[in-house]
């Protein structure tokens, strides 16, 4: 009991948690010993895990970060918490998170920032980034707080704060993980994942988070490997594409020497290196910001002072004015601009210029990665385009946060499954994420291919 409560005690200068709850940990502490004691432990027994504020937990406020869901107590489980619940696991908390998940900084959340436990080493103390959206999630492992957490990834944000924090993070296929009870953001991106300090971890939390689900009509009958026990590391046999599209300007020398790095780890393990091209990613992240505020434009629309938490009722207000109150008042400014832009590019005038073309956009990405599978197993790229930058570097500039998703986006547009595993340290002693991107539903080899440069 007091490891638990140090544990979310210390937490409190990174603000990676929202809501606390050991009690819960404790409970599932106690059930894993008698557990252990008669011989029927499950494969999570005791663990104490955090989750992601996005996903929805019976009975403790669920809030995506935002003002809006402020007080929300759902009477329902997230189906991938409630994996984890069932297979033993206790919850120490609710994660901290870019409100709604939009962000890649952290910055967004209306609970204030989630400062990452590294510091660069130039002398000063500036308090950097933990990446983002899940950047409570990163920051609460690389601190040793959890061992292990709930993402979830709509365009990069499990690899990114994983890249930024040097610990590991897996988007699975979209569709691996039911996204029942999990906020919507972009309902046809948006995909639960595991992070971990380890593959091995983030293989044995998918384990118990992934699976068919009558309750979400996207999610895959697929049977659920034993991930674990497929680990190996062995890339014999195996090709690894270098896409040459993911040189993309300006790229600092130290990423490029990253990524070479990892070219030589994949042939350490036994992988033959081939060049690949992905002709049409330089349209992925204008086609990803298209898209993804687009549908959120759409999912957010339910938060309209009637259904759920907040409601503001300005003196003489009408319905109308009751929504627009509400809505002023509990989202935050990134929310307001993906939910303008959004209803800019599915207005009836843009629609076809903005909404069709990013949906074909998407299509020809997609091919442009099945093509590469004719002529290797899986691609190697840096994760992102830079090491965590310090807080408030970025958030006055909306496009420089949005470039943070360069190399995670196009993945994402093709719902493929890829990991974030840690490549080193840069000129300032951050660290700094190097990413493999898989065929779907080849999370295996994903992570094989990552256990080899682990
Ligand atoms: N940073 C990206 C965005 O802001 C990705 C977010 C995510 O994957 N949830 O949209």
């Amino acid at each position: 009991a007091d490891a638990f409560n140090d544990a979310v005690a210390g937490s409190d200068a990174l603000n990676c948690f929202i809501v606390k709850t050991p009690e819960k940990a404790l409970e599932a502490a106690d059930e894993a010993d008698r557990a252990l004691a008669a011989g029927d432990a499950k494969p999570l027994s005791g663990v104490p895990l955090g989750i992601k504020d996005l996903f929805c937990t019976k009975g403790v406020q669920s809030t995506a970060a935002s003002h809006i869901l402020e007080g929300f107590v759902p009477p329902y489980e997230s189906t991938v918490s409630g994996n984890l619940l069932e297979a033993g696991a206790g919850m120490l908390g609710k994660l901290n998170m870019d409100q709604f998940a939009m962000g890649s900084s952290n910055e967004t959340s209306h609970f204030g920032n989630v400062v990452s436990p590294w510091r660069r080493n130039d002398g000063g103390n500036t308090p950097m980034s933990p990446g983002g959206s899940s950047g409570g999630t990163s920051s609460a492992i690389a601190a040793h707080i959890v061992p292990a957490a709930t993402g979830t990834d709509t365009g990069g944000s499990i690899r990114q704060p994983a890249a930024f924090t040097g610990i590991c993070g897996m988007k699975p296929t979209y569709g691996r993980c039911s996204r029942y009870g999990m906020v919507a953001f972009a309902s046809s991106l948006d995909q639960a994942g595991p992070m971990a300090r380890s593959v091995k971890d983030c293989a044995i939390l998918l384990e118990a988070m992934a699976g068919h689900d009558a309750k979400d009509t996207t999610s895959l009958k697929e049977p659920v490997p034993n991930w674990e026990a497929g680990l190996n590391g062995d890339l014999k046999g195996k090709t690894i594409g270098i896409p040459k599209e993911y040189r993309v300007d300006n790229m600092p020398e130290e990423i490029d020497a990253l990524w070479k790095q990892g070219v030589e780890w994949m042939r350490d393990a036994g992988a033959e290196i081939v060049d690949v091209s992905l002709p049409h990613t330089k349209y992925a992240l204008p086609a990803y910001y298209i898209i993804a505020p687009a549908e959120a434009s759409a999912n957010l629309s339910r938060y309209d002072g009637v259904r759920y938490g907040l409601r503001e009722t300005p003196d003489g207000a009408n319905l109308q004015d009751m929504y627009a109150a509400t809505r002023a008042a509990g989202f935050g400014d990134e929310v307001k601009r993906r939910v303008m832009i959004g209803t800019y590019v599915l207005s009836a005038g843009f629609y076809d210029a903005y909404f069709t073309q990013a949906t074909k956009v998407r299509t020809l990405i997609a091919r442009d990665f099945d093509s590469a599978w004719e002529s290797c197993d899986y691609l190697l790229t840096p994760t992102a385009p830079s090491a965590a930058f310090g807080l408030g570097d970025l958030s006055d500039d909306p496009i420089a946060m949005y470039l943070n998703d360069v190399f995670t986006v196009p993945s994402s547009l093709a719902g493929l499954p890829a990991i974030a595993v840690p490549g080193g340290l840069d000129h300032q002693g951050l660290p700094l994420g190097l990413q493999v991107i898989g065929k779907a539903l080849d999370e295996q080899g994903v992570m094989n291919a990552g256990l080899a440069m682990e």
